[in-house]
């Protein structure tokens, strides 16, 4: 369609790598205009967790629209949002022992990263917030602060101020917990590195390129908070939801984070909703200090509860989510093993996985070929060099197993190409040029 390349600004992204115009979707389908079908392995970038138009939301949300329920309500107390809230503490929170107050923001998931590092920030009086390489957190300027991607980061026009960029989990290589680093720099009063607000990190990097930290870092990096009196928040926007197979991606590490963001599939139904939540005593907003026009969107809080409701009463989502996790490590494991040719590796947790190809002019093949054959799937990290699987949680054995098939045939038809397989290019420190590192952490 013409109109797109008249007016509709450069800015467009994945519209370029899937150039079709899309008119309907259900469960794991989008439909072109010309009514063919595609496998949907983006989700949303993770927003459609329980698939598109999930019948069991629609019925509640038309239902709702046809009653004249509030649509807009800016941060008045409406028979939806208490629902929602009630929902949200009886079958999310208190089962897991979470005691958390809940801050509406702004709709997108920056907002709700925002809110968090002012509140943090104005909790402890301290500026500096240590963030993590690799780590995406949204493009508004504190958020963007926060970002690693230079991409994103060229694009602020101002300087970014106020964080620390520590080594994520794995940065440095096998073997080296980079959370002694973190220590190590909070510990020495002339490290350079400001005694921070806060430290915010995602479980499973998303748009860092599936980097899952393992849950022994994870509990490492808390107790380095709690040692420092830092704040620990995790943003959970795309990690959370279900995605890693737990409602809250950190449930299993066996953290309890200060703070922590959500958004993405938090409104179930693909509507704009974002929320912090943060322990009470963290609770020292001053009336109406940080607020906004679209504060808690109303038929997201009836998709939201609709989707706790349906998904979260019990733990048989989750146990499905992690049934389904298992088979696409499996099948990722052998088609790495198959056509890899020892470069490849896959990487994430749950139904939050990849497989790195350690380059991106290849995983970029890959997935346009997979376009070809019908499957929508993206690629992320510095380079986009890995192969990002975001099918919805609720998608049926069949179109996964077929959506995994499309991707092995795409890389075994890219990789049959000689010369392809690109060598290992990445940077791994040998054990003397990290000795510094190994600082004992008692
Ligand atoms: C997508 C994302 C954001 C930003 O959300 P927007 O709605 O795009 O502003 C922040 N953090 C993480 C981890 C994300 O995946």
């Amino acid at each position: 369609m013409k109109i797109f390349d008249e007016i509709e600004s450069e800015v467009q992204c994945y519209a370029r790598s899937f150039p079709r115009v899309f008119n309907r979707a259900k469960g794991e389908f989008l439909y072109d205009e010309e009514g063919n079908e595609y496998l949907d392995f983006l989700a949303g970038a993770g927003t459609l967790n329980y698939g598109h138009n999930n019948d069991l939301f629609k019925e509640k949300l038309l239902e709702y629209v046809q009653s004249d329920g509030i649509t807009h309500g800016l941060d008045l107390h409406t028979k939806a949002k208490g629902e929602f809230l009630e929902a949200f503490n009886e079958k999310i929170l208190k089962p897991r022992n979470l005691e958390y107050v809940m801050q509406f923001t702004g709709p997108t998931g920056t907002n709700a990263v925002e809110a968090a590092l002012k509140l943090a920030r104005n909790v402890t009086g301290r500026e500096n917030v240590v963030s993590f390489t690799n780590g995406f957190h949204g493009v508004s300027l504190g958020s963007l602060a926060a970002t690693g991607n230079s991409h994103h980061r060229g694009a602020a026009g101002v300087s970014l101020n106020g964080t620390s960029r520590m080594p994520y989990d794995g940065y440095l290589g096998e073997g080296i917990n980079t959370t002694v680093y973190l220590d190590k720099v909070l510990s020495d009063s002339s490290s350079g590195i400001d005694k921070p607000a806060a430290v915010l990190v995602e479980t499973v990097q998303g748009e860092g390129g599936i980097n899952a930290a393992s849950f022994e870092w994870l509990r490492d990096l808390q107790a380095v908070c709690k040692k420092h009196e830092v704040l620990l928040i995790v943003d959970d926007i795309q990690a959370g939801c279900g995605r890693t197979g737990t409602y809250f991606s950190f449930e299993d590490a066996g953290i309890s984070p200060d703070i922590v963001t959500l958004s993405k599939s938090l409104g179930g139904y693909g509507l704009p909703f974002a929320v912090v939540l943060f322990k009470p005593e963290l609770d020292q907003w001053k009336p109406g200090e940080h607020n906004g026009t679209f504060r808690g969107n109303n038929f997201a809080f009836i998709t939201a509860k609709a989707a706790i409701d349906e998904y979260w009463s019990d733990d048989s989502f989750a146990k499905e989510i992690k049934r389904k996790g298992d088979y696409i490590s499996e099948r990722l494991n052998k088609i790495v093993d198959r056509y890899g040719e020892g470069n490849f590796t896959t990487r994430g947790r749950g139904m939050f996985q990849g497989i790195n190809c350690v380059n991106g002019e290849l995983a970029g093949q890959i997935t346009k070929r997979a376009f070809k054959k019908n499957l929508i799937i993206e690629t992320s990290g510095a380079e986009d060099h890995v192969v990002k699987f975001l099918c919805p949680l609720t998608i049926n054995d069949a179109s996964l197993k077929r959506g995994i098939d499309i991707v092995e045939q795409a890389v075994k038809e890219v990789c049959a190409k000689e010369d392809s397989i690109p060598q290992e290019k990445d940077y791994f420190p040998t054990e003397e040029s990290v000795s510094y590192l190994k600082v004992s952490n008692s």
